[in-house]
């Protein structure tokens, strides 16, 4: 049995994961033009992007030997709940014998969470379950820990492309990690990358802060999103963005007593704009919005899949709410034609709207 999964930024947390509760792995490639292309010819017109991409990285993990798929449901008018079933339906149809293990939220069907729970340990003992669960979320934690603080350096960097550089350095050390013992080494390691990349002198006033909010596989896949949080970068501003993997994690499966729960906090904010979960992440989106005001943010891009539902409800809201609580947001639809030079000068023109506002501020 080898398995794979859909690639959603970086995947040495799933992969770890699986690696050590001792299966074998077939490690998705990062998608390029040719993974989505080949996603979309065999994909219903009507699909959400997502569905597409991930479809073509399916295809080519099982080129590669896979033979079992582990991947995450979907809930309310959201189509991610039937995606397990239609990926299964098309990859058969093309002559594929897969098998699929559909994760949904442990707090939503516990009953089928441990189902899948065992399927995926049932050459381990419990206790090397725990371990491995417990080092895996230690290492997520680490990752987006540091990716925040890139997040934030890139901006500033003297070396173009030196912070992209130092965050594969500190991911590439955490995909060795075995143990506990060595995680603290790594950690300290990471710490030294991070803290010795050269970075330019900004004065507080004259930073820009960006928020990037909107559905979960584009907000996280540089590869379908133009790299956006580069080229913000490029272009002098420091990025938060609304999903990291620690905090789904959290929310999906650590036990409520045990979690300071962020997505909790961010759906409330998300509340007097819509009022209950309309599947996807589409409160998420409006909350984060009012979340990055509170926290002083300038600005805020949407990125949201073609063909998404939940997303167009919360596109539709936008517009007010930018009024409402004075801060530019700029969406931007993606999908298999979109690409940088499409959206670059949208992208220019935006950060320097912000850039005139801020200076405005400052003088007055
Ligand atoms: S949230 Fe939108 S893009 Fe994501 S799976 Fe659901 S419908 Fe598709």
């Amino acid at each position: 049995m080898k398995m794979t999964f859909p690639h959603m930024g970086n995947p040495i947390i799933y992969k770890k994961l699986i690696e050590l509760l001792g299966h074998e792995i077939v490690c998705p490639n990062k998608p390029t033009k040719k993974t989505i292309e080949l996603g979309v010819k065999h994909s219903p017109e009507f699909a959400c992007f997502p569905m597409k991409a991930i479809m073509g990285t399916y295809i080519e993990s099982l080129e590669r030997g896979a033979d079992v798929i582990v991947t995450s449901g979907g809930h309310g008018p959201c189509r991610a709940g039937f995606y397990g079933e239609v990926h299964k339906k098309i990859l058969n149809n093309m002559g594929y014998d897969v098998e699929f293990i559909v994760f949904d939220s442990i707090h939503k069907d516990f009953k089928g969470f441990m189902k899948n729970m065992m399927k995926l340990v049932k050459h381990s003992s419990l206790l090397k379950v725990y371990k491995s669960f417990r080092l895996v979320y230690k290492i997520t934690k680490d990752i987006d820990y540091f990716e925040k603080i890139i997040q934030t350096k890139r901006a500033y960097e003297i070396n173009k492309g030196e912070c992209s550089k130092a965050l594969q350095e500190i991911i590439s050390l955490y995909d060795k990690v075995q143990d506990h013992k060595e995680l603290e080494k790594i950690k300290k390691t990471s710490e030294y990358i991070v803290d010795n990349i050269p970075i330019k002198y900004v004065e507080e006033d004259h930073k820009i802060r960006i928020g990037i909010v909107g559905e979960i596989y584009v907000v996280m896949e540089s590869s379908v999103n133009m790299k956006i949080e580069e080229v913000l970068a490029s272009l002098g501003c420091e990025v938060r963005r609304s999903h990291y993997l620690s905090d789904w994690a959290e929310h999906n499966i650590v036990p409520k007593i045990f979690r300071h729960d962020r997505e909790e906090e961010i759906l409330k904010k998300g509340e007097p704009y819509i009022e209950v979960q309309i599947g996807g992440h589409a409160k998420e989106t409006l909350g984060h919005i009012v979340d990055y005001k509170e926290k002083g943010l300038d600005g805020i891009i949407h990125l949201l899949p073609f063909g998404c539902l939940p997303e167009l409800v919360s596109q539709s809201i936008i517009p007010r709410m930018s009024r409402e609580i004075d801060m530019p947001i700029l969406s931007i639809a993606l999908d298999e034609q979109s690409g940088l030079s499409n959206n670059l000068t949208r992208i220019e023109a935006f950060v320097d709207i912000i850039k005139t506002k801020k200076k405005r501020k400052i003088v007055s």
